[in-house]
């Protein structure tokens, strides 16, 4: 791969950036991209423009353009020709994935909180009843990994997302899953927003926290799937009132 000064201008202008912030814009530039396949120039079978044109059409410096390509490409939405570029696929899923932008105002992004509590609740309580041994496990070494990664002073989005997926997929059902996989950019905007207006959580809330989580992972061991969907709904509840306030 070649570069030029100005690619190495371009280079720069991500260097500094937070990790959250970093994963933010990642997500975002996906999006974009997502939202252009099938759109005129960006027909299955189309070769898609250089990285530098497309960079620049984004507004986004080619590193964080390739991070989002290598994901299309995992995915499958495009392929790679040796010497010829990226070309979009025949097989376009027929449902897009929603994009970021669709969390419009602020009122969406509760909307989108209380969905969570809804589609969580119901999929904790499931998985209080349907859980093997070995996902009861991944459940417990994804609440560990979550407050290492706070501890260490993270903003432990990934994290997050990996334990709510993880009781997701133990329910017994794949749809679940499915779900919070395709609103997984939903769902780190949201913790992102939260962290980033609340702060991280630290202190008090930090042990909140991991209370939530606790008491969530605790009810699905001991398969009280009352309880667990109880604990869901208060930890998804108490993002909204960190949000939005106690009473709005
Ligand atoms: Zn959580």
């Amino acid at each position: 791969m070649h570069s030029s000064t100005a690619d190495a201008a371009n280079d720069a202008g991500s260097e500094g950036a937070s990790p959250k912030a970093e994963r933010l814009l990642h997500d975002k530039v996906y999006e974009d991209l997502m939202q252009l396949l099938g759109t005129p120039g960006f027909e299955p079978r189309a070769r898609l423009p250089g990285e530098t044109a497309l960079a620049q059409r984004l507004g986004v410096s080619r590193p964080v353009l390739r991070q989002a390509l290598a994901r299309l490409r995992e995915e499958g939405r495009i392929t790679v020709r040796k010497g010829s570029g990226n070309f979009v696929t025949d097989a376009l899923p027929q449902a897009r994935p929603m994009s970021l932008s669709t969390l419009k105002n602020i009122g969406d992004i509760r909307a989108f909180l209380e969905f969570r509590c809804f589609v969580e609740g119901e999929a904790a309580a499931r998985a209080a009843l349907m859980r093997t041994a070995d996902q009861m496990h991944h459940i417990r070494r994804c609440r560990e990994r979550f407050e290492q990664a706070l501890a260490e002073g993270s903003d432990a989005i990934e994290e997050d997302v990996a334990f709510h997926d993880a009781v997701a997929e133990a329910c017994g059902n794949r749809f679940f899953g499915m779900t919070m996989t395709a609103l997984a950019p939903q769902t780190r905007f949201s913790i992102g927003l939260s962290r980033s207006l609340a702060g991280r959580p630290q202190g008090e809330r930090r042990a909140g926290v991991y209370r939530e989580h606790t008491a969530v992972e605790e009810a699905i061991e001991r398969q009280d799937s009352a309880a667990a969907r109880e604990a869901m709904e208060a930890h998804l509840r108490g993002g909204i009132a960190r949000l939005f306030g106690q009473d709005g």
